[in-house]
């Protein structure tokens, strides 16, 4: 596998360049630049720079609204819902959080809804906002506007998006913020575009193909499309998140579940429901921290089964791997590379990776 590798700050003027270019207003493209980035930067390449082929093909196909303007459906001192009037997930989401931070500040709790955005991309990027800001959260996100790619427990075709649940509390002591930021399908549909691009399986009991039998073959499967489906994560544990997220998100938001009445344009769009928490109002603090640094040890001194592989905190995957991207650069494989320089080419612009 030949690979490249860029600095954070290439491959951002790479995007943000591109985005401009297409006809995002400089501040969305700023904004979406750097969350694609910063999600490869974390590990999560299926959330990374390889998605501007896909937005850039939205813009042209008017599946992201370019000239949106964020609209306040409900607000109360702990409740927010809005509609981002079909724009950018990253520059909706983050007002959407740092107005919720606010009233999680001051009253301890605040819940909040966002509908009608595009993308929201890594959704821990969330989760570590609100803990920067020393605010604990949780994420129920669901996808709409293209296909199901998650089959229900027990059903062999798709019904689901690959709807995340994300949570996060922030630093205690030596321990750094804590996230858990999962899609809930077995394995992501990144994975699965990986694997078909270069010829390799999927694990046992990740994947069903057209007729609802397991399969380990991905081949043919790209975009935003699959043959057959994922299943969910854990049987009917993820399967029943999966459902938890359409309800709270796709329902509390206003804007819809991914059930065939509701549309399909060929786009992506997510509604996200986040509850956010002041751990302060909820006692002492420095009680809290000695309490999950306590915990925290004692899970990761677990005898491990592998000495290659140690027992995690989770967010320290994300935090060892941005520290060596940081240092040795982002890899980004030959193919992503060429797809996105042809991405640059087709929308008559000179950037190039
Ligand atoms: P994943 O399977 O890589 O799991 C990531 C999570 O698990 C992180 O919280 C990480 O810290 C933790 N983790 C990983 N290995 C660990 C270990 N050994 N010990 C302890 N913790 C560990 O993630 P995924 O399910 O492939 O999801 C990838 C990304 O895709 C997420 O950022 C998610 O938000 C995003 N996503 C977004 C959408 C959307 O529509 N916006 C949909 C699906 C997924």
């Amino acid at each position: 596998m030949t690979e490249h590798r860029f600095e954070f700050d290439t491959l951002q003027a790479f995007a943000d360049t591109l985005l401009r270019e297409a006809g995002a207003r400089a501040e969305d493209a700023a904004c979406v630049a750097h969350h694609l980035v910063d999600a490869n930067l974390k590990g999560h390449d299926s959330h990374g720079v390889g998605l501007l082929p896909a937005y850039l093909r939205h813009m042209r196909e008017d599946l992201v609204n370019l000239g949106s303007t964020d609209r306040l459906l409900q607000e109360t001192s702990v409740l927010l819902q809005m509609d981002a009037d079909g724009g950018w997930g990253a520059p909706s989401g983050f007002r959407l959080i740092d107005r919720a931070i606010d009233k999680a500040r001051a009253e301890g709790l605040a819940a909040a809804t966002i509908g009608n955005v595009h993308h929201l991309g890594r959704i821990g990027a969330y989760a570590e906002k609100a803990s920067a800001a020393g605010i604990a959260s949780l994420h129920f996100v669901n996808v709409t506007d293209h296909g199901p790619l998650v089959a229900p427990y027990r059903g062999s075709d798709a019904r689901f998006g690959t709807n995340p649940v994300c949570i996060g509390f922030p630093a205690a002591g030596k321990r750094a913020p804590f996230l858990l930021d999962i899609a809930t399908s077995q394995i992501a549909l990144g994975k699965v575009r990986v694997a078909a691009a270069r010829g390799t399986q999927v694990p046992t009991g990740s994947l069903i193909d057209e007729k609802g039998l397991p399969t380990t073959d991905p081949s043919g499967m790209a975009g935003f499309e699959l043959k057959g489906a994922l299943t969910p994560m854990a049987g009917h544990k993820g399967y029943g998140l999966a459902f938890a997220c359409e309800i709270l998100a796709g329902v509390l938001s206003g804007c819809g579940t991914i059930q065939p009445a509701n549309p399909r344009r060929g786009g992506i769009q997510n509604r996200m429901f986040s509850i956010l928490i002041n751990p302060d109002k909820f006692g002492d603090r420095a009680w809290m921290d000695a309490e999950i640094e306590a915990m925290a040890d004692y899970a990761l001194a677990s005898p491990l089964m592998d000495w290659d592989s140690p027992v995690l905190y989770p967010g320290d995957p994300e935090r060892a791997i941005a520290g060596k991207r940081r240092r040795e650069g982002i890899p980004l494989h030959e193919n992503t590379v060429k797809d996105l320089n042809k991405a640059a080419d087709a929308c008559n612009s000179a950037a190039r990776l």
